[in-house]
């Protein structure tokens, strides 16, 4: 018997020239071949009637062969083979383009089983390039329900269900993980037949069964590991903080915190105040004022004595509070510091010193402070803000970093109840539901490449009344997918043909992280009239002089995304505009990128989104931390989520600890999981 973490080179027919292939697909084990799914499934277990089959409709029918297959030369590279089959009920002329298997095996008065498209019309039926099988092979590509599987170049589906077949054959199915008595009470198939099922279903019934204890198991496995930790973190202690006076903090601010900015630094003071590490979430619109919040909390650890980190999604951001930042705290005393990967060896080496001596408070960085070269003296809060970017395994590694450090996660998009209940299941939650006032609704508008002219000269009046504008496109460079604007391309036309007195800088994610953040803090210095970007602008990045986003291609965004970027503008005082272009013309992709200038309330928007893209895409292409749910779709599967919520809430109390092969195997499974999830961070 093979293991699951044999190479699938073992496997005949895969050399190390497939096996590559397979590596495309994150495929290297026999393991993760058996945990590739099939996408969807064609039902190919009905014979019908040639009579009976529909043009363009394909389908499975039992035919003899009515004559001796004929092979025409056409021309060089071009042999035709044409035959006539036929069954009690019609005749039909099958034609195969190169297909000398085919011409051979086709035999005289034969019966095969077929599974072709219909074409023609009232003069004739033909049908090309069918698959068939003898009466007496064994069922592959007829009569049986035949999994379609996600593939990639130089892999066919057939060689995938090759290749998974004889994995199946060699080596036993992952182990059970769910209880017996759960999959009782949920009815759902055990671990083998489930694995099997999946991908060799007896028919869609079974295969719809297959995937529902697959997707149960997903989530089950997920919930028991935030189950764990937050079962873990309960039994923990602090010393609780004892100076909670903010007054010289709100003193120092330009501005008064808002009634939601209030609420959330009070659930974070008892948070402080109660001798269990805090576990928060502050979640709040765009440009509600977070960085406030998180700034008082930090504050708050440093006046009790302790160090704070900061930790932001990209160095643009983490540059942007690092300045912000330190400009309100140290007039209070308080010293901070920046830590980010672009750093030279020797700058990142002397904050770590210094972080490590105590000599600085508050450190704010990317993943660098992650990373175990970096030790502090007493760290007591870590901040993740736009925590998305950062699974639960980062969430996990950066508190262990400290004596069991007080936690505080920033998220300004609107997270659907499903992923939220996954992602923050072991949070608690603030909600930040107000703006700073004063702010005005950013107008938003959807137009086509008719107004290509009149956004141009929107756009100069902006500028000329002293404003800066954004240009978003959705690729870096010219690809093969024509017709969508790419920023570099783009960055270029409006200089030279456009706007050739104008200042246009721009920014991109392929560009070093010094140069996107010289680039950007160029930008927020007032030194360029129009930045034309990619989605790195994205995330947090404050310029209130800016009034004006334009994206290009909106349709190419999530609406969540769309909805982030605009709120790169309105953060000043003026009126602000989002104009989104598009020459899509499916009416349902218009009629919500309507609804999004319609609406400025981004938890309608992320339900939406949700809806539409699963949540893959609901962050962008990178995962966000979330493991990757292969079968399961949060945005259908809500019920199946409760169920294995409340089962593995339960097994933690029960069995989370116990000697059970499925206790042991489950443990294993969440510690792989979690490693993966941190596995897809940048
Ligand atoms: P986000 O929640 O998106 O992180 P920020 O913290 O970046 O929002 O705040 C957006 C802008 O609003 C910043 O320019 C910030 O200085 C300003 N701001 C924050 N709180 C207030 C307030 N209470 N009154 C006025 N302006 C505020
Ligand atoms: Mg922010």
């Amino acid at each position: 018997m093979a293991r699951l973490t044999d190479p699938i080179t073992i496997l005949k027919g895969i050399g190390p020239t497939t096996a590559k292939r397979f590596a495309a697909l994150n495929i290297y084990t026999l393991g993760d071949l058996i945990c590739h799914f099939p996408r969807g499934y064609e039902d190919r277990t009905k014979l019908l009637p040639i009579e009976t089959m529909e043009v363009d409709v394909p389908a499975c029918f039992k035919a003899m062969v009515m004559n001796t297959p004929r092979t025409a030369h056409i021309r060089k590279g071009l042999d035709l083979t044409r035959v006539q089959v036929a069954d009690h009920t019609a005749r039909l002329t099958l034609t195969f383009f190169n297909n000398k298997f085919a011409a051979e095996q086709l035999q005289y008065g034969r019966e095969y089983i077929f599974y072709g498209t219909l074409t023609g019309d009232f003069v004739g039926y033909n049908m090309t390039n069918p698959v068939f099988e003898a009466l007496d092979s064994q069922p592959v590509t007829t009569r049986r329900v035949l999994p379609i599987y996600p593939l990639t170049a130089g892999l066919s589906n057939a060689a995938m269900l090759k290749a998974v077949r004889q994995a199946l054959s060699i080596c036993d199915t992952p182990a059970e993980i769910i209880p017996e008595s759960v999959r009782r009470e949920f009815g759902i198939l055990d671990a083998q037949r489930a694995y099997y099922a999946i991908h060799e279903p007896a028919n869609m019934a079974e295969a719809e069964l297959a995937k529902k204890r697959l997707i149960f198991e997903e989530f089950f496995v997920f919930s028991a590991g935030l189950s764990l930790m937050r079962a873990s973190r309960a039994e923990k202690k602090t010393t609780p903080y004892k100076n909670l006076n903010l007054s010289s903090f709100v003193d120092a601010l330009p501005f008064s915190l808002t009634g939601a900015q209030n609420r959330a630094i009070h659930e974070i003071v008892s948070d402080f105040a109660s001798g269990a590490p805090m576990n928060r979430l502050v979640q709040g619109d765009v440009g509600s004022g977070k960085t406030m919040v998180a700034a008082a909390a930090a504050y708050l650890a440093i006046q009790n004595g302790h160090q704070a980190a900061l930790m932001a999604p990209t160095e643009i951001l983490a540059e942007q509070h690092h300045h912000s930042l330190s400009k309100l705290l140290t007039p209070l005393g308080i010293r901070t510091a920046l830590l980010t990967g672009s750093m030279t060896p020797k700058q990142k080496g002397a904050v770590r010193t210094a972080l490590e001596n105590g000599e600085i408070d508050l450190a704010i960085g990317t993943h660098a402070l992650l990373s175990d070269a970096t030790q502090f003296a007493d760290l007591g809060l870590v901040i993740a803000d736009e925590q998305h970017r950062f699974g639960v395994a980062q969430r996990a590694k950066l508190s262990a970093k400290g004596s069991d450090p007080h936690l505080l996660v920033m998220s300004a998009t609107p997270i659907p109840r499903t992923l939220a209940l996954l992602m923050y299941g072991d949070l608690e939650v603030s909600i930040i539901d107000e703006l700073p006032p004063g702010r005005k609704a950013v107008d938003s508008f959807l137009v086509n490449e008719s107004y290509r002219a009149r956004i141009n000269a929107f756009i100069r009046k902006q500028v000329q009344e002293g404003h800066q504008c954004f240009v978003v496109c959705p690729a870096v460079e010219e690809n093969e997918d024509l017709g969508i604007k790419a920023a570099t391309v783009w960055a270029e036309t409006l200089q030279k043909t456009v706007f050739p007195d104008l200042r246009i800088l721009l920014i991109h994610g392929q560009m070093k992280g010094a140069e996107k953040e010289a680039t950007m803090a160029a930008f927020a210095r007032g030194e360029a009239d129009v930045l034309v970007a990619t989605t790195v602008i994205e995330v947090g990045v404050d310029v209130p002089n800016a009034t004006l986003m334009v994206i290009e291609d909106a349709d190419r965004f999530g609406l969540s995304q769309l909805h982030q970027l605009r709120g790169r503008v309105g953060r000043g005082g003026h009126q602000s505009y989002c104009i989104l272009t598009s020459h899509n013309r499916n009416p349902e992709t218009l009629a919500r990128l309507k609804a999004l200038c319609k609406t400025t309330d981004g938890f309608k928007i992320a339900e939406e989104d949700l809806k539409m893209r699963g949540p893959g895409d609901f962050f962008g292409a990178r995962q966000s931390g979330l493991p990757t749910f292969r079968v399961a779709n949060l945005s259908m599967d809500l019920q199946t989520l409760k169920d294995a919520q409340a089962a593995s809430a339960r097994w933690i109390d029960t069995e989370g600890t116990a000697d059970t092969p499925e206790a042991i195997a489950l443990r294993q499974r969440i510690g792989t999981l979690f490693q993966r999830a941190e596995g897809t961070m940048n």
